[in-house]
Formats: C-alpha cells, sequence, structure tokens
C-alpha cells in the first residue's frame, strides 16, 4: 500500500505556482492566429486532405462539443453558453452539419474512429432525437474502428433514463459525469445541487443500459470543503465503485472565467488544507484498491488506463489521460481543439461567428499551431513527465536523434533544486518523479517548455496565464 503522502509545508509556499496542466504542448496560449507565422487557420482543409492522404489505415479520436447548460455552475472552466432555447440547439446540429459536409470533403472521415468523445457543455442538453440526430449525422460519414471507445458526458440534474437507453443503444459505452463534492454546503457555495440519488441513478441507468465504464469527476479547493466532508464524498465515490475518478484541483481563474469571482474565496481552504484533502483521498482510493495513474487520475486495477500507466504507455490528450497515443483528433463544434497533420487546430470559441463561419466556408478554424520538430522533442519529455512518471533519456535520444545531457543541460541545472527537495531523481539514464514530485509533476515539467521560458525572460506570465499547480 502506498505511503501517506507528506509535502513538507514549506516545500507548499514555494511550488504552489501557476503552470500549465499540458494537455497538450505548446500549450494553447501560444498557438498563433497569424497566417504569417507557422500556422495558417485557411489551410485547415489542406491539413485535413494531407492527414487523409498519409495515413489511411490509421484510426483518429472524434471530438465533438456541445455547449450547453441550464445554469451555470460557479466554478466552471469550460466553454458553455447557458441557455435553454431549443431553436438555437436546432441551429447548433444544422452547423456542425455544414462542418461534416466540408470535413468529408477532405476523404479523412474514410479512416476508422478509436476514441469517440462527445463533451460540453452538457451534451445530454439535446433531447434524445437530437442526440440520434447528431449522432446519425456523424456516423453517415465516419465509421467505428472494433473496440471503440464511445464516451459522453452527462449532467445527472438533466439526463433522464431515456436518453441513457437511447445513448447505449446507440454504441455509446462510457459516461463521465461532474459530482465535485457530495456535500450540501459546498454544492450551495459552487452553485450546483445534485444529490446524491441523482447521481446514482444516472450511474445504475448506464450500467443497466450495458455501458462498461464510468467516469466520476471530483473538486477539491472548493468553499466549506473540510477533510472529514470530503473524507464523506470520497466514500461516497467509492461506494458507487466508478471505473475511473477525476480528482481535479479547482482552477480558481477569475480573470478569464468572470463568474468565479462570484466564488467565496474566504471559504476556501488553504494550500495547506487542500493537500490534506488530496492526501486523504489519494489514501482513501488506494486503500480501496485503485492505482494512481498521476496528477488528478485514478482506476480500477481492471481499467484500460491502470494496465497502460503499469506498462507505461499511458498518453495524454485534451480529453485527459488516454491509452490512445498519439491518435489525430479531429474536432467538431464551437472551440473544439483538434490535432491534424502535425498541427493543433481551434475552432472559434464565439457561437455565432462559429455558425456564420461553417455557414459561409464549411469550417471555422480560428488559430493553431504546427508542430517543429523541437516542440515534438519537448512534448515528448513533458507528456512522459505526466503520464508515466520518468523520462528514459535513451529512448529520447534513440527517437529524436539527440544528446539528451547535452541538449537539455540548462534544463537539467533546473532540476537541481526539485531534486535536493526530493520532488524528482536524475541519473544518467532517467529523469524520475517521487511521490512527492508525482503531485507537483507541472512543476517538473515546467523547465523543458520552452514557450513558457520565453514569455517569462518577456514578462508574460504570472497568474493570468495559468491555474496553480496546488
Ligand atoms: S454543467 Fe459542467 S459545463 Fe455546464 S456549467 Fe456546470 S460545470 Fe460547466
Amino acid at each position: 500500500m502506498r505511503e501517506r503522502l507528506e509535502v513538507p509545508k514549506e516545500l507548499l509556499a514555494r511550488y504552489a505556482t501557476s503552470a500549465p496542466r499540458y494537455t497538450s504542448y505548446p500549450t494553447a496560449v501560444d498557438w498563433e492566429k497569424d497566417p504569417e507565422k507557422a500556422f495558417d487557420p485557411a489551410t485547415y482543409g489542406e491539413r485535413l486532405e494531407a492527414a487523409a492522404a498519409a495515413r489511411p489505415g490509421e484510426a483518429i479520436s472524434l471530438y465533438t462539443h456541445i455547449p450547453y447548460c441550464a445554469e451555470l455552475c460557479l466554478f466552471c472552466g469550460c466553454n458553455v453558453q447557458i441557455s435553454r432555447s431549443n431553436e438555437r440547439r436546432e441551429r447548433y446540429l444544422e452547423a456542425i452539419e455544414h462542418e461534416l459536409r466540408f470535413i468529408e470533403r477532405t476523404g479523412i472521415q474514410k479512416r476508422a474512429v478509436k476514441q469517440f468523445h462527445w463533451g460540453g457543455g452538457t451534451p445530454t442538453s439535446l433531447d434524445p432525437d437530437q442526440l440520434e440526430q447528431l449522432f446519425g449525422s456523424i456516423m453517415s460519414r465516419f465509421h467505428m474502428a472494433e473496440g471503440a471507445e464511445v464516451s459522453i458526458e452527462v449532467d445527472p440534474r438533466v439526463t433522464t433514463p431515456e436518453q441513457i437507453e437511447r445513448l447505449a443503444g446507440l454504441g455509446f459505452n462510457r459516461i463521465s459525469m461532474g459530482v465535485q463534492d457530495f456535500e450540501p454546503d459546498v454544492q450551495q457555495a459552487i452553485k450546483r445541487v445534485q444529490s446524491e440519488e441523482m447521481t446514482r441513478s444516472v450511474i445504475q441507468s448506464a450500467r443497466e443500459a450495458g455501458m462498461k465504464s464510468v467516469n466520476v469527476d471530483l473538486i477539491y479547493g472548493l468553499p466549506h470543503q473540510t477533510r472529514d466532508g470530503f473524507k464523506r464524498t470520497v466514500e461516497t465515490t467509492l461506494d458507487i465503485a466508478p471505473e475511473r475518478v477525476a480528482l481535479f484541483h479547482y482552477a480558481h481563474v477569475p480573470w478569464m472565467k468572470k463568474h468565479q469571482a462570484a466564488m467565496d474565496t474566504d471559504a476556501m481552504p488553504s494550500a495547506e488544507q487542500k493537500l490534506d484533502l488530496f492526501a486523504d483521498s489519494i489514501e482513501a482510493f488506494d486503500t480501496a484498491g485503485y492505482v494512481y495513474l498521476g496528477l488528478d487520475h485514478f482506476a480500477l486495477p481492471e481499467d484500460e488506463l491502470s494496465v497502460a500507466a503499469a506498462d507505461g504507455t499511458l498518453h495524454r490528450n485534451f480529453m485527459g489521460y488516454t491509452t490512445q497515443r498519439g491518435r489525430e483528433m479531429i474536432s467538431l463544434g464551437v472551440s473544439s481543439i483538434g490535432e491534424v497533420d502535425g498541427c493543433y487546430v481551434q475552432n472559434i470559441a464565439n457561437e455565432p461567428e462559429y455558425v456564420k463561419d461553417v455557414a459561409e466556408r464549411g469550417f471555422a478554424t480560428y488559430r493553431g499551431h504546427a508542430m517543429t520538430p523541437e516542440d515534438r522533442l519537448r512534448r515528448d519529455i513533458i507528456l512522459e513527465l505526466m503520464c508515466n512518471g520518468r523520462v528514459d533519456k535513451r529512448r529520447i535520444e534513440a527517437e529524436h536523434g539527440i544528446d539528451f545531457d547535452a541538449t537539455f543541460a540548462l534544463e537539467l541545472g533546473e532540476l537541481r533544486v526539485p531534486v535536493e527537495d526530493g520532488l524528482v531523481e536524475l541519473s544518467a539514464e532517467q529523469i524520475k518523479l517521487t511521490p512527492v514530485g508525482q503531485v507537483l509533476m507541472r512543476n517538473v515539467a515546467v523547465p523543458f517548455d520552452r514557450y513558457l521560458r520565453e514569455r517569462k525572460a518577456r514578462g508574460e506570465t504570472g497568474k493570468s496565464t495559468f491555474s496553480k499547480t496546488l
């Protein structure tokens, strides 16, 4: 069993800084909108065509963003539209149809889909017929690979047994849902009141409908959370026994998400208290037999994420931890992010502009980034740290044609302090996170982020760019 995680308090003050979560490298703040720079958004169609022609036999990931929610949760950091208008949803489905017609002309839809995900917002804010219409519209072009992962985010407050049944009938085999905290006073403070019965009922419907995996999101760092209260939340979660649990640190970024300013910051736990919440939870999930995958994810041992973690093949993309290493991702919908032909791409985040763009030209890409060989090298290192807790220098040297120690002399020098602090161990062969380093892995990854280094040199970082690591 894992030893209780103890992070010396004086370390907390130094390491509870802002840092990226590295679902991509470079992170989205460093992608360009300027066609004069490395990526021209107008070339999206050509990128899709190139990816279709170059790798016809490789499966892809397919993400669709449905941005609507009935109410705004105060902690929310997603791209959401608060609306109950059915007309607006119909118009949005029509816009996705435009995007699909454009994509179809590039030939990319001939590649099989291995990972299929609907996120939001709340995809189940669409009614059962709309869900079926959207799925039909996508699948009249694309086809699933054998054993595809077909998942959807649901909000138990608005999701009906009929929707779950219809989704399972379409082939959805995984659901993910936010719970955050079961304690009533915390739920009131974050304006997301969701009874335990609602959560249990949706999970039971999913299981009865034959879905094989349930993910539950919890958040620590919210107002009125206490060790006893959060222990109860974790115990209830363990009793429900989801296959996967994401235990996120609340990202308080009111300068980016204005509604978060209404959060009662005086009632939030301190960095030290947050570490207790996190350490208690790790201990509880570990005792219950869950595997700690790193950063903020846990899974049952038989889950394929745990198997990948044991094999050292875990990966990370915009959807979080995944077994789908290096897969190109096609994205549909407002603000959605994809990765195609060596480029990150993102659709415009403004809904009316998205609808107008796709109606006029079939796509709404507004920024992206063409990966350079150096980006790929640094991404490989950062993702290895974030996913597998270690970097095998010889593998990196062989795959990227470099001398690791000579190329990263500056970065390895900067790791001296984290080494002294017990976050990381350096040897001739590898960089390896310690248990404390697993919690603070974002801090260990930061020295390898060239863009962040340049931002710092230009005086462009600070609280306005990234969330706190703890
Ligand atoms: S339901 Fe999810 S996406 Fe919608 S406002 Fe709440 S946290 Fe945000």
